[in-house]
């Protein structure tokens, strides 16, 4: 049984980023794998025992403002030790921005989760947008593979020194348009620009995904993935990086 709980799913949500959740248990069924799916929002305390997938997607600067607020005040400290059990946590732009130490517009500083080591600023530019195609190297994954999918945001992200990229930007903006980095990752806990959303263009990651937070050794059974390897194949072309 995977129990995944996705945080602020009537505030972070945006571009079809619930698809992940969809995709990751529609994958564990077909494979015989329960999936409780559960939702924690604002004001409501978070059991770091209780889960082993937690998920938030992106969203507006209105909305990560609330969020922001509630995390430093409700959610902090059950989220780190979330991190430390070695719970998955997977986290899209607006909820990217929300793991790090802050979130910097215009006069104002969102405070983060700091489970990551990455700061976050609304400069002056263009939003940074467009599909976007990274290389990463995992743990317990086979050598190099390449994600893609589509960025929009504002923010432009940077890594303190103590971070690791998810990946390094092939085509597309990634975290600031200049690092080519994309995103961060520590251990289970990552954080990506990627929307698509980024899960039915990236079905091997969901598979990794739910490996790591189901601790299994071995990676979970292959599936039929005509139409997965189709969708991953489409979004690495418009991102200028066929097969
Ligand atoms: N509001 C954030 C930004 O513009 C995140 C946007 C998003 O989640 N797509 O940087």
């Amino acid at each position: 049984m995977l129990r995944v709980c996705a945080l602020y799913p009537d505030l972070l949500s945006i571009y079809a980023d619930r698809g992940n959740l969809l995709l990751i248990e529609r994958r564990c069924a077909w494979r015989g794998i329960g999936v409780e799916l559960r939702s924690v929002g604002l004001g409501q305390r978070l059991d770091p025992d209780e889960h082993d997938l937690l998920y938030l997607g992106g969203g507006q600067d209105r909305d990560q403002a609330l969020c922001a607020r509630d995390i430093a005040e409700v959610k902090r400290d059950a989220l780190h030790a979330a991190a430390e059990r070695g719970v998955v946590i997977l986290a899209v732009c607006g909820g990217y921005q929300l793991l790090g130490h802050s979130y910097r517009l215009g006069g104002e500083s969102l405070p983060g989760a700091g489970l990551l080591d990455v700061t976050t600023v609304r400069e002056e530019g263009p939003r940074l947008i467009g599909n976007v195609a990274i290389e990463v190297e995992l743990p317990q994954a086979d050598g190099p593979r390449v994600l893609a999918g589509f960025e929009n945001h504002g923010g432009r992200t940077v890594l303190g020194p103590d971070e690791e990229p998810l990946g390094r930007v092939l085509r597309g903006h990634g975290n600031d348009g200049r690092s080519g980095h994309e995103g961060a990752r520590r251990g289970n806990v990552i954080g990506t620009y990627m929307h698509g959303p980024l899960l039915p263009k990236n079905a091997w990651l969901a598979d990794w995904l739910v490996q790591r937070a189901l601790g299994l050794d071995e990676p979970l059974a292959p599936l039929d993935d005509a139409l997965e390897d189709a969708a991953h194949a489409c979004a690495r072309r418009a991102a200028g990086v066929p097969a």
